[in-house]
């Protein structure tokens, strides 16, 4: 039954607010609306809170979960025993800690049913679920809800995330993406007894998601295909790429790089037939991991800039579109004062923006200058850390140390794009300055044990990807915070201990 509830317009002017709340304690509590139940809303309505216990802080999210984290739906949710992990959702972490995917139980949020209520007092933070924003109304300050009722924003977020590419035209119940919480628990089915699972996309999602269903027990076999040479191949140098896919082909995926789908159709007795031009693969499932679009059809309504080439919602540097509207997340683009206009799809981006955001949504005026970090495990031998631009089509000085054996220098084989340069790590001998010609890389070694890659624009170092190099991730953001050029790197070394255990 929808709800039809006009806004209630709080009687003070809206642009004073943050000077006012301490002061006036306006009878009717000014909303901070936060569209999208994702990582960066909640953490920009921890920020508000904190700021302002009793701030009216009101999250509107689509999905019918509390706010959680995505990260462990394609790693660590795989790797349990219990049984009933789709239910329970708890994880162990890499340092054997239980943690829970969902942030915090809906009982700990006050739970609204519709826009009712949306203006009175709560300590808690208010959750409503089960619904979209349609419009967002500058001009009155107002979200449109799926039910057609209204409510009053005195600002707004825009964290609505993105949602999962598709193959335009492919309508079979056994081709879907992944993105939530239902669709893990939709996978988790699948991955069942003898299915041959299909992985299309060589990406984040979809290299650790063919890895965690072959890691799954009960004969299930993984065929991954995408276009590119290798696993990651759009972010890690090409020798990289090389060792990395013969590792995850080693943890028992079927990987078919350099292929591209001509089409996707429904077979006999619920199969689904892949057609990859020479070949056509009949199986039981696929997941399309081919990249996100970003949800910014609110904003583009609205009339707020679109960054087009980056599809990202414009802010300014306190991540602010227009007046009282706010973005966040996954959403937004941003200027980075170190590396230029970005938009970046990870969690600690939307942390840290979302946070952000909120603290100055509450009467903060800071720019955003926090430099986020990524991470991704393929599995237990693999895991990379990174801060910056990390592009295969950047330039790259590589660093590798064997995290076993005499500590012979590993050097990459690759393009033109690449500088890969000879480190000698044992003791404290200084790694050679002088460019080394590159040397072929044997991948059935152990060369890549761990290292660092480091992207260089310029001259200037503008990433660091810390390949199973752990703990190290503030050093990395103070060299990308530093901007120093690439022929500081030999120095920079030192604080990474490669050599040592
Ligand atoms: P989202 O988490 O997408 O949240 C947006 C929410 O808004 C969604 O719930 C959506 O339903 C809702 N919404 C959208 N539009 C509306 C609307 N109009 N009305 C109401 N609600 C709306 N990053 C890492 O750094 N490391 C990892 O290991 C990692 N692993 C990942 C694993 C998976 C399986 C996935 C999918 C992503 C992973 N990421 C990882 C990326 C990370 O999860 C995202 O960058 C992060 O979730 C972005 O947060 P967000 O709040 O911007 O958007
Ligand atoms: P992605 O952008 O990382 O990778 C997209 C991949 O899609 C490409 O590598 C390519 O192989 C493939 N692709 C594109 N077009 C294709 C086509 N026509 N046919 C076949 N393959 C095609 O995106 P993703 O891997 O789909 O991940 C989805 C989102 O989830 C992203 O925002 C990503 O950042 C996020 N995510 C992040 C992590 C992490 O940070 N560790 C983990 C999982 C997911
Ligand atoms: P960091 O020093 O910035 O610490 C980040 C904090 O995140 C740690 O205190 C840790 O307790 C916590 N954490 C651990 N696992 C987590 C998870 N899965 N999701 C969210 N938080 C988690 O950086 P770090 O210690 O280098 O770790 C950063 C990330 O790298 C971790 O989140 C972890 O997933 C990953 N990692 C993986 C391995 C591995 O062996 N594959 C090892 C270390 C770290």
């Amino acid at each position: 039954e929808p709800v039809k509830n006009s806004a209630v317009i709080p009687t003070e002017s809206t642009s004073d607010s943050n000077k006012s709340t301490s002061t006036q304690k306006p009878k009717v509590q000014k909303p901070f609306v936060l569209i999208g139940g994702g990582t960066a809303s909640y953490a920009a309505a921890k920020a508000i809170k904190e700021k302002d216990p009793l701030a009216n802080v009101i999250i509107i999210a689509e999905e019918a979960q509390a706010p959680y984290m995505r990260p462990p739906l394609s790693k660590e949710l795989w790797f349990s025993e219990d049984p009933k992990v789709t239910q329970t959702l708890v994880f162990k972490d890499w340092q054997g800690h239980e943690r829970e995917t969902i942030y915090q139980d809906a009982s700990l949020y006050e739970v609204l049913q519709d826009a009712a209520g949306s203006d009175t007092p709560s300590e808690k933070v208010k959750l409503l679920l089960n619904k979209r924003v349609v419009k967002l109304n500058i001009d009155t300050h107002t979200v449109t809800l799926d039910d057609g009722s209204e409510i009053y924003y005195n600002k707004v977020l825009l964290a609505t995330g993105g949602s999962p590419k598709k193959f335009p035209g492919v309508q079979d119940a056994n081709v879907t993406t992944f993105r939530s919480i239902e669709d893990f628990k939709l996978l988790d089915s699948k991955a069942k007894e003898g299915a041959h699972i299909a992985v299309v996309g060589g990406g984040f999602l979809g290299s650790e998601l063919a890895v965690a269903l072959a890691h799954r027990e009960g004969n299930i076999k993984v065929t991954q295909v995408f276009p590119e040479e290798g696993n990651m191949a759009n972010v890690f140098p090409t020798y990289l790429t090389k060792w990395t896919t013969s590792k995850v082909r080693d943890l028992g995926v079927d990987v078919k790089s350099n292929k591209s789908i001509k089409s996707i159709n429904s077979g006999k007795d619920g199969k689904v037939v892949l057609d990859l031009g020479d070949e056509k693969l009949s199986v039981d499932h696929v997941v399309v991991a081919i990249g996100l679009e970003p949800r910014v059809d609110l904003a583009r309504q609205a009339g707020l800039e679109i960054d087009e080439k980056r599809a990202g919602v414009v802010v300014n540097a306190e991540l602010e579109a227009r007046s009282d509207v706010f973005a966040a997340g996954d959403v937004v683009s941003f200027h980075d004062v170190q590396l230029g206009r970005r938009r970046i799809e990870h969690h600690d981006h939307a942390v840290l923006s979302g946070r952000h955001a909120g603290e100055n949504m509450i009467g903060g005026s800071k720019p955003f200058t926090h430099q986020s970090m990524f991470w991704s495990d393929l599995g237990p031998e693999i895991g990379y850390e990174a801060v910056g631009l990390v592009d295969s089509q950047l330039s790259t000085v590589s660093v590798w140390a064997k995290a076993t054996s005499k500590d012979t220098p590993a050097v990459g084989a690759g393009s033109e794009a690449e500088s890969p340069r000879t480190a000698a790590l044992g003791s404290d001998a200084p790694i050679s300055a002088a460019p080394v010609s590159p040397i072929q890389v044997d991948l059935k070694d152990e060369k890549f044990g761990k290292g660092l890659v480091f992207y260089v624009r310029d001259q200037k170092i503008v990433g660091l990807l810390l390949f199973n190099v752990f703990g190290k991730v503030q050093e990395a953001r103070d060299i990308i915070n530093a901007g120093y050029t690439s022929d500081k790197i030999d120095g920079l070394l030192k604080q990474f201990d490669l050599h040592s255990e």
